[in-house]
Order: structure tokens, then C-alpha cells, then sequence
């Protein structure tokens, strides 16, 4: 039998994280409004454009550091979630490049 969102406790869980995917939209939306990593994701939205492809690299450079240092796995996983949506990188994407070492070595340096 499936797992339930530990939030509402009717659906099934969507990830590794516990909660179904309308409570991980909500958690993503409502609960980060003023997270630091929206915040630096709002930063980097007005250097960088995710239209084009250096701006989503630049974008990405720019926030993945500030979600790299957040301690708790689960409200890194919903980061990193929100990053993806924001920057239109796949969440998978973003995985590889948070296990990469402190430089992110696939951004082209200006
Ligand atoms: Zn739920």
C-alpha cells in the first residue's frame, strides 16, 4: 500500500520527502515566500535571464550555493523544487550539479 502525505494525510506521496505533489506545491509556494532561497532566487532573477541558457546557467550558479547550505534534507529537497520551477533546470539537473564541488565548473565565466 502507498505511503500518505504526511500533510494531508489523503494522497499519496509524490517523492522521497513525504508529501503528496499539492502539498509540496503549497510547502513550495506559501511556506518559502521568504526563505532565503527564494529571496536569493529573486536576486538572481533580476541579473539573470532563464530564457536564455547562460542565464539559467547564472542563475543557477547563483543560488545553488544558498540552497547547499541548508541542513535539513527535506527543506532542501522542497528548494530545490521551487529553483526548478523558477529556472526551468530540471530538478534532476540541479541534483547533479548540488553533488558537484563548491565551483559550479559548467557555468561560462563572462
Ligand atoms: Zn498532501
Amino acid at each position: 500500500m502507498p505511503e500518505v502525505c504526511r500533510s494531508c494525510r489523503s494522497l499519496p506521496v509524490a517523492s522521497d520527502v513525504g508529501y503528496c505533489r499539492d502539498c509540496l506545491d503549497r510547502l513550495v509556494g506559501v511556506a518559502l515566500a521568504r526563505h532565503p532561497v527564494e529571496r536569493a532566487i529573486e536576486q538572481a532573477l533580476q541579473r539573470h535571464d532563464p530564457r536564455t541558457l547562460p542565464g539559467r546557467k547564472q542563475l543557477v550558479a547563483a543560488v545553488v550555493p544558498v540552497v547547499r547550505r541548508i541542513a535539513d534534507p527535506e527543506e532542501r529537497d522542497v528548494c530545490l523544487r521551487l529553483l526548478a520551477r523558477r529556472s526551468g533546470v530540471r530538478e534532476d539537473v540541479l541534483r547533479e550539479v548540488m553533488a558537484l564541488p563548491d565551483a559550479v565548473p559548467w557555468v561560462a565565466r563572462p
